[in-house]
């Protein structure tokens, strides 16, 4: 293995964040019936025409300024042909010479960049069933809910040099996608998907070796997975003097090993010619400027700022920014807020309280009965003085399960603070009485021991009063007595 070196690129397919297709009205939503969402044009009935999704390429384009990519200002659909029993119209409409985007870099935050070949928007295929739950049919059914479906495919440069390095470079490259409101990148649900091509050549050696594509790669796990089985498979080979063989093979999620699936097509199989059906589509200074103007923050950046103006800590920055749902309810919680420790507060609440309890429940933020105002709330009576940890510890989870704001809630559970002095002076003189020997302790120079008679005290109202007070009014009796 040392004397080797091994050379990936990544095909990824993402599907963009849009209601509609790519080419018809049709809805995008994953969770309806199969075939609710088809009409003539995503089933690829004759005559025909198929309408640009205008949002889908407003989406590629951003995709391909975020990846630092050159923008092709004249780009064109072409048909890919081949044969697929999902596939309506014996033709994927898809792009070929002109692609949106083309010769960029995505920069991971090792600092290290992978080459971008090309960004090209293309169309989803249908889907076919070969089961109903766990039984298995003698028959396929086909659902057209996702075919035409808008897609995007990144395609790198053969610039990855191990299995952890792919990983890393999806894991970021799927987090620019999330926050630029691209795609949902969720590998469950098929909207990120992603094929390998991988060769091997001896440390040292210029020229690149036989690629092998893998496909059927369902998590970041199978990815890392199925990528070292091929790299060590592939040596293999090379040692005993055999040849590799360009070919697609499919990754066996349950052996733990790559299968061969047929020899790798090449472009000129599919006859690829521009779509007659389709414009082609021009982009001018003012539209490509428009759309870049609305890309929003990008997680590097917001890292950066979370560090340097928030001054959180750079554990605290990298979990908000690998959990954009988290990140965002942060957001919410500071808007309008200038101080430090009102940052630094929100964010424990956040991180050390909340995401516990969402991962434990299974929970998702949207699914949460806790505003981002409710916790904002919480946040300002803490630093107040207003509320110990002690009461915000109690009353979080009763926000959390009523979604209230604390305020309202302190009042109803009798846990309000004692806002009459009298009233703490009178606790304070009784916790005196009752604890002589501290106070002896103190008055004989043992000035630590008032923090057992705060204790007391806070005991006696249940957290409610403000330490702060305590302390000052127990220090006053503890003086001005003989
Ligand atoms: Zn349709």
């Amino acid at each position: 293995m040392m004397d080797w070196e091994v050379v990936i690129g990544l095909e990824v397919h993402v599907q963009l964040k849009t209601k509609s297709k790519m080419f018809c009205s049709c809805s995008t939503d994953f969770d309806s019936l199969p075939n609710e969402n088809i009409c003539p044009i995503c089933t690829g009935q004759p005559g025909v025409l198929p309408k640009i999704n205008r949002r889908a390429i407003e989406l590629a384009l951003i995709a391909s300024k975020i990846l630092n990519c050159k923008i092709n200002r004249i780009s064109r659909f072409a048909r890919k042909n081949y044969f697929y029993p999902d596939l309506p119209k014996n033709y994927q409409i898809s792009q070929y010479e002109e692609p949106i985007g083309y010769d960029g870099y995505l920069e991971l935050p090792s600092g290290k960049r992978i080459g971008i070949m090309r960004v090209h928007q293309e169309e989803d295929t249908g889907k076919l069933l070969h089961y109903i739950g766990s039984r298995k049919l003698d028959y396929s059914l086909i659902d057209f809910n996702r075919s035409g479906i808008p897609l995007l495919e990144i395609v790198s440069k053969p610039d990855i040099r191990s299995p952890e390095e792919a990983v890393e470079y999806l894991t970021f490259l799927r987090l620019n996608l999330i926050y630029a409101g691209i795609s949902d990148c969720d590998m469950e649900k098929g909207s990120l998907r992603c094929d390998a091509n991988l060769s091997v050549r001896r440390k040292g050696e210029k020229e690149l070796g036989v690629k092998v594509e893998v496909k059927n790669m369902n998590s970041f796990k199978s990815v890392k997975d199925a990528l070292s089985y091929e790299a060590r498979r592939q040596i293999k080979l090379l040692e005993k003097g055999e040849k590799i063989i360009q070919e697609t093979r499919l990754w066996d999620e349950r052996g733990g090993v790559t299968k061969s699936m047929r020899r790798k097509e090449y472009a000129h199989d599919y006859r690829y010619f521009p779509d007659p059906d389709l414009v082609e589509l021009e982009f001018d200074e003012e539209f490509l400027n428009e759309v870049f103007s609305k890309i929003p923050e990008l997680p590097l950046e917001r890292r950066r700022r979370y560090i340097d103006e928030l001054s959180l800590s750079e554990y605290e920055a990298d979990v908000f920014i690998s959990n954009k749902e988290a990140s965002d309810f942060f957001e919410e919680v500071i808007k309008g807020e200038n101080d430090k420790s009102f940052f630094k507060e929100a964010s424990s609440w956040i991180l050390n309280d909340l995401l516990g309890i969402l991962n434990e429940r299974k929970l998702s933020f949207n699914e949460l009965k806790l505003k981002p105002e409710h916790l904002k709330e919480l946040v300002k009576l803490k630093i107040s003085g207003k509320i110990t940890s002690k009461i915000g510890k109690e009353i979080f989870p009763v926000m959390l399960e009523k979604g209230e704001f604390p305020s309202k809630l302190l009042k109803e559970l009798d846990m309000e603070q004692i806002q009459d002095e009298d009233e703490i002076r009178r606790i304070c003189s009784c916790v005196l009485k009752e604890n002589q020997k501290v106070v002896e302790d103190y008055k004989k120079g043992k000035k630590q021991a008032i923090g057992r008679l705060v204790g007391e005290v806070m005991k006696k109202t249940r957290g409610r009063a403000n330490p702060r007070a305590v302390n000052e009014i127990l220090r006053n009796l503890l003086e001005s007595s003989p």
